[in-house]
C-alpha cells in the first residue's frame, strides 16, 4: 500500500457509502480514464468479470469461435468457456512472447473460409510486455473481428506513448492482489464506446430495468466493484508510477547480474515499446549454460525458501483446453519449458535482491 488508501476507505465508512457504487467508484473510474486515455471505464469485481462482460458485449453465443492467446493465465480463456463458445488458441512470437500475428492470420483465414468467423480476438500483454498491437490490429481490421485486450498485467505499459488498455474495442485491467496495483481483488472494463460501457454497468448490477419493482429483461451479473475497494484503488493510483519504477529496477538488477551469463536471456523492449516489467522473466538454454536448466534454478532458489515460478503453461497444453483448435508452432511451448519468473515484488529490498543474487551467483 502507498499510504493514502486508508483515507479513501475511511471516507467510504464516514459517509456510509459501503455499497457497490459511490464516490470512490466514480473517482477510481475517472483516475483510470485519465491515466490510460480511455474515454470510459467501469470498475468491476475482477478482471475475469471484465473479460466475461466484454465477450457478452460482442454477442458471443454458444458454439461461436473466439481467438485467444495460448500463453496466458487461464482467466483469459475461462470466460470463453462460461459462454459455451469455442476457444481457438494462438502461438506466441519470440519478440514479445505474445500472440503471433502470423499464426493469427492463418487462423482467421482458415476459420473464415469454413464460415466460422470468430466473434473476438483476445491478445494479452504477458508480464507487462505489450503484444505487437499494430500488426494484430491491422489483421483484426482486415478480417473485421473486434479485439478484447487483456491488459491485466500491463497497466502502465505502452507502445509509442499509447497506453495498454486502449488498444481493444474493449479492454480489461485487473487489480487482483498480485498485480502491479491492487484493490485486493478487482478489475475494470475500458472502452471508447460509451454505449458498451453503459450496458456493461447495467449487466454488472443485475440488469435491473427501470421500474419501481424489480423488472428484468436480461440475465444479469453481480460484477460491480465495491466503494470500499475502489477507495484502495484511488490510493494505489497515486503510487502507480513508483510501482512501475520499482518493478523496472528489479529487471535492471537481474539484467546486470546475469547479462554476461551464457545461456540466460532477458526480454528486451522492442523499439517504441515500454513494459511495466510486472514480472522479471528469464529464458534458460541448458545447451549454453553447461546443462543448468530452468528447473535447476527454481529448485536452488526453493532450497533457500525463495519462490520463483515457470512461465505460464500454454492453454493448448492444459488438460481442460487441449482438445480445442490451436494454430502455430512450438514457441509458447518452448517458453514454458525454459522460462522462469524471478522474484519481482515492488516491495523487494536490497537485502532481498542480494539473497536471490547469492543463489544465482553460486550457480553460475
Ligand atoms: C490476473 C489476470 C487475469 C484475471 O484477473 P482477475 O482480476 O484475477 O480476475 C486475466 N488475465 C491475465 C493475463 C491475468 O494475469
Amino acid at each position: 500500500m502507498g499510504g493514502t488508501e486508508q483515507e479513501f476507505v475511511k471516507q467510504a465508512f464516514d459517509t456510509n457509502w459501503v455499497a457497490p457504487l459511490g464516490p470512490n467508484v466514480d473517482g477510481f473510474e475517472g483516475d483510470l480514464q485519465h491515466y490510460t486515455g480511455s474515454a470510459h471505464a467501469a470498475a468491476l469485481s475482477s478482471g475475469t468479470a471484465g473479460i466475461h462482460l466484454a465477450l457478452i458485449m460482442l454477442d458471443v453465443q454458444p458454439g461461436d469461435y473466439v481467438i485467444c492467446q495460448s500463453l496466458t493465465f487461464s482467466a483469459t480463456a475461462n470466460p470463453i468457456a462460461y459462454l459455451g463458445a469455442i476457444p481457438v488458441f494462438i502461438d506466441s512470437e519470440p519478440q514479445t512472447w505474445n500472440m503471433s500475428p502470423t499464426a493469427l492470420e492463418t487462423a482467421l483465414k482458415k476459420l473464415t473460409a469454413k464460415g466460422q468467423k470468430p466473434k473476438a480476438i483476445l491478445p494479452v500483454h504477458l508480464y507487462g510486455m505489450p503484444a505487437m498491437m499494430p500488426e494484430i490490429m491491422a489483421i483484426a481490421e482486415k478480417y473485421d473481428v473486434p479485439i478484447v485486450e487483456d491488459a491485466a498485467e500491463a497497466l502502465g505499459s505502452e507502445i509509442n506513448g499509447r497506453r495498454c488498455g486502449t488498444f481493444g474495442k474493449l479492454s480489461i485491467l485487473s487489480f487482483n492482489g498480485n498485480k502491479i496495483i491492487t484493490t485486493s481483488g478487482g478489475g475494470a472494463l475500458l472502452s471508447d464506446d460509451e454505449a458498451m460501457i453503459q450496458k456493461a454497468r447495467f449487466l454488472a448490477t443485475q440488469a435491473r430495468d427501470p421500474a419501481p419493482h424489480y423488472q428484468h429483461s436480461h440475465i444479469g451479473y453481480n460484477y460491480r466493484m465495491s466503494n470500499v475497494l475502489a477507495g484502495i484503488g484511488r490510493g494505489q493510483m497515486q503510487v502507480l508510477p513508483e510501482r512501475i519504477s520499482q518493478r523496472r529496477a528489479n529487471f535492471d538488477f537481474y539484467n546486470q547480474l546475469l547479462e554476461n551469463v551464457q545461456g540466460i536471456r532477458f526480454l528486451p523492449e522492442p523499439q517504441g515499446f515500454f513494459s511495466n516489467r510486472w514480472l522479471t522473466t528469464i529464458l534458460v538454454d541448458p545447451n549454453k549454460t553447461g546443462g543448468t536448466t530452468r528447473e535447476d534454478i527454481r529448485l536452488a532458489l526453493e532450497a533457500q525458501n525463495i519462490e520463483s515460478r515457470p512461465l505460464w503453461k500454454p492453454m493448448h497444453l492444459q488438460p481442460v483446453f487441449q482438445h480445442y483448435p490451436y494454430y502455430g508452432g512450438t514457441v509458447a511451448e518452448k517458453l514454458f519449458d525454459n522460462g522462469l519468473c524471478l522474484p519481482s515484488g515492488s516491495n523487494m529490498t536490497d537485502a532481498d535482491r542480494q539473497r536471490v543474487a547469492r543463489v544465482l551467483r553460486q550457480m553460475f
